[in-house]
């Protein structure tokens, strides 16, 4: 167990402990010095199991109270009015209405075909996690993973950054949403196409509209790209610092997918995740 940020208690799983342990002893190549990629996600698939037996043992137990100056996330009662979803797939030349409600967006979107992706994709990825999370994570697109499952980041990756998110406290399954930029995968993995996010991109914005986070993380270069509106910077020079997205604070941090190729930058990373526990925290 250890404080969260209110100074409640909250169970840390025994990965998330060791993480933080060796980075306030100042272990500067997390991952590198005797940890394997392998030993890392057997520590992910761990976390995930204590999440899950600590979220059974508190069912029906009192919620935690929130951060003093933190804001509560938006309750349902807040969402829009009941909308058609009719207008869920209107041609790439019209204007795109989307509801206010969450699941109704969630019903458009999964019946979207603006754009050349619906052709090729398994499934639409529309988010993970409660749409009344503290926290959205903005990744670039599908993998092969994601589109076979329609969740996104379920590989290695998404593993990797469950695990790297438990050791600031947060978690999908209590407080961080997890999206995309593009909802449907491009074929072979390539790199999303200019007219493919700005086709998209209406999706995130609302889904940031409606979940109203207290922050955001963008991984990688695309999210952290468009959600700075700083087509041309590279991830080096949008990292280190708070950005704003419509008034919601904005970090950048890498992909898990480079981290996994990189492990050198998991450091980098970690540096980020203290940034964002920093902002959302309200230091
Ligand atoms: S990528 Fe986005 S715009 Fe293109 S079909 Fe999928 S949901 Fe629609």
């Amino acid at each position: 167990m250890s404080e969260d940020a209110g100074g409640g208690r909250r169970p840390v799983s025994e990965g998330a402990r060791l993480l933080r342990q060796r980075a306030e002893m100042g272990a500067g190549e997390l991952f590198l010095d005797g940890m394997t990629r392998e030993r890392a996600l057997e520590l992910a698939k761990a976390a995930r199991a204590a999440r899950s037996e600590a979220a059974r043992a508190s069912a029906g137990a009192e919620a935690t109270p929130w951060p003093s100056g933190a804001r509560r996330p938006r309750d349902a009662a807040r969402s829009g009015p009941a909308r058609s979803t009719e207008d869920s797939s209107p041609p790439p030349s019209a204007p795109l209405r989307l509801p206010d409600s969450h699941e109704e967006l969630r019903a458009v979107a999964s019946a979207c075909a603006r754009c050349r992706l619906a052709e090729s994709r398994t499934h639409v990825v529309f988010s993970d996690g409660p749409p009344d999370a503290r926290l959205i994570v903005v990744g670039e697109a599908p993998g092969a993973n994601e589109d076979r499952t329609g969740l996104p980041f379920v590989g290695a990756a998404g593993k990797f950054l469950d695990l790297l998110l438990a050791t600031v406290g947060l978690s999908r399954e209590e407080s961080v949403y997890i999206c995309n930029v593009l909802k449907c995968r491009p074929p072979g993995n390539r790199n999303p196409l200019p007219d493919e996010i700005s086709t998209c991109s209406p999706f995130l914005e609302k889904q940031i509209e409606v979940v109203r986070p207290e922050a955001l993380l963008a991984v990688g270069s695309f999210s952290a790209q468009l959600l700075t509106g700083r087509e041309k910077a590279t991830l080096g020079k949008l990292r280190g610092e708070v950005h704003a997205y419509r008034g919601v604070p904005l970090v950048v941090t890498y992909h898990p997918a480079a981290l996994l190729r990189n492990p050198k930058w998991t450091r980098a990373f970690w540096d980020d995740l203290q940034l964002l526990r920093a902002v959302m925290d309200g230091h």
